[in-house]
């Protein structure tokens, strides 16, 4: 397939902190309605690399294309705007707030107040919230704080914020950390539904729920690409076995 079939192109991507390269020269394409997982050991450069992509970090070198666009010389603002959205490991919702509240806010209204104002409680943003609040199984906690979630809850409460900004590419660091398997198995089923109109990204130590949601694995070592491919095919690469033993 050719350069434009691909929601994300990341080639050549390299980033060197006082000379050490946290990430070298690393290429890897995702599909659109894919689930990518990038797994390896502590100080691979998973984390280095959703920070390239989102702008917070910037690259020494190499090309990161969103559907067909140059990310590396964008803002952190203009990347989101662009469409890519990016989950923290750990959630960050407005705990006095109401889920509904979190999730109204979150609603991309362009930047001035006048808008916030105008568009209060529109019905366009309504029906947002509540298709949202569906979609990450928080339709019956519309009205409670956010602070008395379950910490399960608060995780998809803040993937409902980010995806009532409609974004192409979701980017998640280990969503599952500290969720009961009933929650885990809710969040694998969440992130279906996300990528039949999205691409993930999922950085994820779990290998079950690697197992469960992976159409395809990056394994990184030493901010290299190590193997990709299904589960399957990494998990039998003896390059992969050698490094997961001798960690
Ligand atoms: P992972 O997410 O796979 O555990 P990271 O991307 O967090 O790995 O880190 C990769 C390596 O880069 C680590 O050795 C880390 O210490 C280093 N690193 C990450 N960010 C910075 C930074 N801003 N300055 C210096 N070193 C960094």
């Amino acid at each position: 397939s050719n350069a434009q079939d691909f929601i994300l192109a990341v080639e050549g991507l390299t980033v060197s902190f006082d000379g050490f390269k946290a990430v070298d020269d690393l290429s890897f394409y995702v599909d659109p309605q894919e689930i990518r997982v990038i797994i390896g050991p502590n100080g691979a450069g998973k984390t280095t690399v959703l920070d390239l992509i989102c702008g917070k970090t910037r690259a020494t070198d190499g090309s990161i294309k969103f559907r067909g666009r140059e990310l590396t010389r964008m803002s952190e603002h203009a990347i989101v705007h662009a469409g890519v959205g990016r989950k923290f490991q750990n959630p960050s919702v407005f705990e006095d707030l109401t889920v509904f509240e979190n999730l109204e806010i979150s609603y991309p209204r362009g930047r001035s107040v006048f808008g916030a104002l105008l568009f209060r409680r529109d019905k366009a943003v309504l029906d947002a919230v509540h298709e949202t609040a569906a979609t990450v199984f928080l339709s019956d906690h519309l009205d409670q704080p956010a602070g008395l979630l379950s910490h399960g809850q608060k995780q998809w409460l803040e993937i409902g914020m980010l995806l009532i900004q409609d974004p192409e590419l979701l980017m998640l660091d280990e969503p599952v950390a500290g969720m009961s398997v009933a929650e885990r198995r809710q969040t694998a089923e969440l992130l279906r539904t996300i990528t039949r109109q999205r691409s993930v990204i999922v950085i994820e130590h779990d290998m079950q729920f690697v197992e469960d949601i992976a159409h395809r694995v990056t394994v990184m070592h030493q901010g290299r690409m190590l193997a990709e491919g299904s589960l399957e095919h990494v998990k039998n690469d003896p390059r992969v076995v050698e490094v997961y033993l001798g960690h």
